[in-house]
């Protein structure tokens, strides 16, 4: 057994939805800034940007791996190690469906927060939904700053021991944030990384200098939600 442990950061957005960093910008970035080994780009309803990153990959030593986060109706679903893209508004049960027919892995994201898929409430939903959808993991910790509560719950929730794997993610839509919240897995490659959820070995962690993050969050939050917004116009054709 592999007893080196990675880091992961399975959460990142790009200017191909909201985020405000271009993809070369992040290759650089955690090529120069952080010792992640493998990164997901998980922009909103698009692979573009997660294609885009995965054609520069060659050019550095850590891999990427080509994720969505998709908004189903009920809320976000990240689908990693996709080939095509997935739709937003469908259910949750034919978001998660598609992800599976693509053999790929299906993380939750931010379960409780109000764009999460089981709403700030929603603890009696998730105890259903941990029996009725197939999902490899869920995302415990979060780092945009104002979901602390929501991941505290999500923690406690896992807490419980329901065969799930627990992934960390930076959900960053800036550079700075890039690798605030990851995953500790088993190995380094990105199919160790796919192996270590299936062994629900991961960990979530977060680095260190969560505030000057939060600060920059708060100057950048009125461009995000613009970027939100023209988003969520680009979803409903
Ligand atoms: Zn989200
Ligand atoms: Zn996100």
């Amino acid at each position: 057994m592999n007893e080196v442990w990675s880091k992961a950061d399975l959460h990142i957005h790009s200017t191909h939805s909201d985020g405000t960093a271009k993809i070369p910008e992040i290759m650089e970035y955690v090529a120069t800034k952080t010792d992640l080994a493998v990164i997901a780009i998980t922009d909103h309803n698009t692979l573009e940007g997660a294609r885009f990153a995965k054609s520069l990959e060659d050019l550095y030593d850590f891999e990427v791996v080509v994720g969505e986060e998709i908004s189903s109706k009920s809320g976000h679903i990240i689908g990693l190690f996709l080939e095509e893209e997935i739709p937003a508004g469908l259910s949750a049960l034919e978001t998660i469906s598609r992800i599976h027919e693509q053999n790929g892995v299906v993380i939750i994201p931010h379960p409780f927060s109000n764009r999460g898929i089981f709403g700030p409430f929603g603890r009696t939903a998730f105890a259903q939904a941990v029996n009725e959808m197939a999902f490899h993991a869920l995302e415990i910790y979060n780092s945009v700053p104002y979901l602390g509560w929501a991941n505290r719950v999500a923690a406690k929730m896992f807490a419980g021991g329901q065969g799930i794997a627990a992934t960390g993610g930076s959900d960053a839509h800036l550079l700075q944030g890039i690798g605030r919240g990851y995953t500790l897995f088993r190995g380094t490659s990105a199919e160790d990384l796919r192996a270590s959820i299936d062994r629900l070995e991961t960990r979530a962690e977060a680095a260190r200098g969560g505030l000057n993050v939060a600060l920059r969050y708060a100057f950048r939050i009125p461009r995000i939600r613009r970027l939100q917004a023209w988003n969520w116009e680009r979803c409903k054709d």
